[in-house]
């Protein structure tokens, strides 16, 4: 593609809908690693200034260092330690980042780290290994200024008041699920970035927060300047770089539709979700974090159908430990207390895969790490973490209802032995004379093809079933949601998935256990129809998409729509079944 012809065209794969317009935004591996956020105006030269003095703390250290030197120290040491002074007074690191935060009002942390991986960009080019060596002198460097900076954090609030910021594109090769809860705190626009696939949980984090992306562009973000012009068509999966003036009020007159379309929505707030025929509907809200309950609640939410509880942990994992007994049951006693009364969905750790503990260090030794040990498998190993995490979700159950989800089930084993831990958390509680619910409703995730086919062993032992639907289509279809090179085989109706999903709704109507679907096809308004066909009477999805789904409840008849849907679960020809879908939606 030639920069030189100005407006150019990347597509990707949409993962989260709408139109985005604003300026790109480079994020480096590194900048993911500490917080961002837009200084405004006004507060720039405080921002400075807190550099400058870091700068000078640091200077100040590694002199000290020196000085303190014994005598008989080797004398390599004692240059490491020039080398570092040299580095610190070298106008690249400070001036250019203070340049960084005067131009482009970053906080300083994320100026710094763009100026040090610019540079260790630079340096990897230089041919001499002695000089090239000198990028990781420059990475110890930045580590020390890095730490002395997150001492005097910034007096400013996360997410701050400028205009600008709201029209910032997040352009990356990578970001992952926990670097999302780091954007949690910035109003960003919108992101693009060169890996990932439609439901890895970036994708999931960015629909949650109800901003466009487009993922998967190969290399695509190499091409893209920083403050270029970016319009993200998060419908399409097409991004638009330096937009002609035509172009762009295109987009914005799409943009302003959009707004209003949603505004129109919005009216359907507290409306209940009931069909044409008069069969109530269950529409719950997916959440990341117990203040994703606001949303929830504002439209209309019934409940909390998965609050994927690792979040908690991913974003903790920062303060170098995971989060104790009493901030999760805090966090959870938040959630339920919110909730007034509706019931709360929270699934235990589902860690691994995608979702590693330790940011950028996933498990290396893991060929498959999809099919390692993740969630209830992981949790198994750690027995005295998931008791922790047992305890503390059955000690906000005496503040409202709680389910307890279970992901990544297989085995009968596996079952039982969770089942025991239940049991002996709540012991432990009944004998420290905590209150908590006896009759706590545990349930299972049916996202792994095992557990879908052996469905007895399930609604024998559990007392309601969610069907994962991201993991049972990666799993069933044998391709990592994570991996934008299969991305094209991530087929929901695919007749084995369709299968599976249809045989585990009726399974649990003949058992009399409850049954929702809490994977992104709950949220997909061209398959609403299709899931009530089969039975579905609860839905789990993003708060942003639970009108639009609602909309499509209030205008179904199910009497007009089962003789459809039987002939799509008979239909093996994806033409037969996609067509059929088709004309499922418009009668
Ligand atoms: C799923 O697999 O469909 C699901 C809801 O869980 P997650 O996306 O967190 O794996
Ligand atoms: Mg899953």
């Amino acid at each position: 593609m030639d920069k030189a012809t100005s407006s150019f065209s990347l597509h990707g794969i949409p993962v989260s809908r709408g139109i985005a317009i604003g300026r790109a935004h480079i994020f480096a591996p590194a900048a993911l690693d500490v917080r961002h956020y837009l200084v405004p105006e006004q507060q720039v030269e405080n921002e400075v200034q807190r550099l400058q003095d870091a700068l000078a703390t640091v200077q100040r250290e590694l002199q000290t260092i020196w000085s303190d030197l014994p005598p008989d120290a080797p004398a390599e040491l004692g240059a490491f330690i020039d080398v570092h002074v040299l580095i610190l007074s070298d106008p690249m690191i400070s001036e250019m980042p203070l340049e960084i935060i005067r131009k482009r009002h970053y906080n300083a942390e994320w100026a710094l780290v763009t100026q040090i991986d610019e540079l260790s960009a630079q340096f990897e080019e230089i041919e001499d290994p002695y000089l090239r060596e000198r990028k990781n002198d420059i990475g110890q460097v930045g580590e020390r200024v890095l730490k002395v900076l997150t001492g005097t954090a910034s007096k400013l609030p996360a997410v701050d008041a400028d205009e600008s910021y709201a029209q910032m594109i997040v352009v990356a090769h990578d970001v992952s699920p926990a670097d999302m809860l780091q954007f949690r705190h910035s109003a960003f626009a919108g992101f693009i970035t060169d890996l990932g696939g439609q439901n890895s949980h970036t994708a999931i984090v960015a629909r949650s927060l109800d901003i466009p992306a487009v993922v998967g562009l190969a290399n695509g973000s190499s091409l893209v300047l920083q403050d270029d012009w970016i319009v993200i068509d998060g419908d399409a999966g097409v991004v638009i770089i330096d937009p002609s003036p035509l172009v762009l009020q295109q987009y914005r007159e799409r943009q302003q539709l959009l707004v209003r379309e949603r505004k129109k929505l919005s009216r359907l707030r507290k409306t209940p979700a009931i069909t044409i025929d008069g069969t109530p509907i269950d529409m719950m809200a997916n959440i990341e974090l117990p203040e994703d309950c606001a949303t929830a609640m504002e439209v209309g939410a019934t409940g909390v159908g998965l609050f994927r509880s690792e979040f908690l942990f991913l974003g903790r994992i920062h303060a170098g430990r995971l989060p104790t007994e009493d901030e999760q049951f805090e966090s959870y006693r938040q959630a339920v207390v919110a909730m007034k009364g509706r019931p709360v969905t929270i699934r235990t750790l589902d860690i691994g895969a995608d979702k590693p503990l330790h940011p950028h260090h996933s498990d290396e030794t893991a060929l498959n790490p999809a099919l390692g040990l993740r969630a209830i498998r992981y949790c198994l190993t750690e027995p005295q973490m998931f008791l922790t995490q047992l305890r503390a979700i059955l000690r906000a159950s005496a503040y409202g209802p709680i389910h307890l989800l279970i992901p990544m089930l297989a085995h009968a084993f596996e079952i039982d032995q969770t089942l025991l831990m239940v049991e002996q958390a709540k012991a432990q509680l009944r004998q420290s004379k905590r209150k908590f619910d006896e009759q706590i409703p545990v349930g299972a995730m049916i996202e792994i093809p095992a557990a879908a086919l052996s469905l007895p062993l399930f609604v024998k032992r559990m007392d309601f079933l969610s069907v994962g639907t991201n993991d049972l289509i990666q799993y069933t279809l044998a391709i990592d949601r994570v991996d934008h090179e299969v991305a094209h085989l991530y087929n929901p109706l695919h007749p084995a998935v369709l299968h599976l999903i249809g045989t585990t709704i009726s399974a649990g109507a003949k058992a009399g256990k409850p049954v929702a679907v809490c994977g992104e096809m709950a949220g997909d308004i061209r398959l609403t129809r299709l899931l009530l066909g089969m039975g579905l009477r609860q839905f789990s999805m993003h708060p942003g998409q639970i009108l639009a789904v609602k909309q499509e409840v209030l205008n179904t008849d199910l009497s007009l729509i089962s003789a459809q849907t039987r002939k799509i679960l008979r239909a093996y020809d994806p033409d037969t079944i996609n067509e059929a879908v088709e004309q499922l939606r418009e009668m």
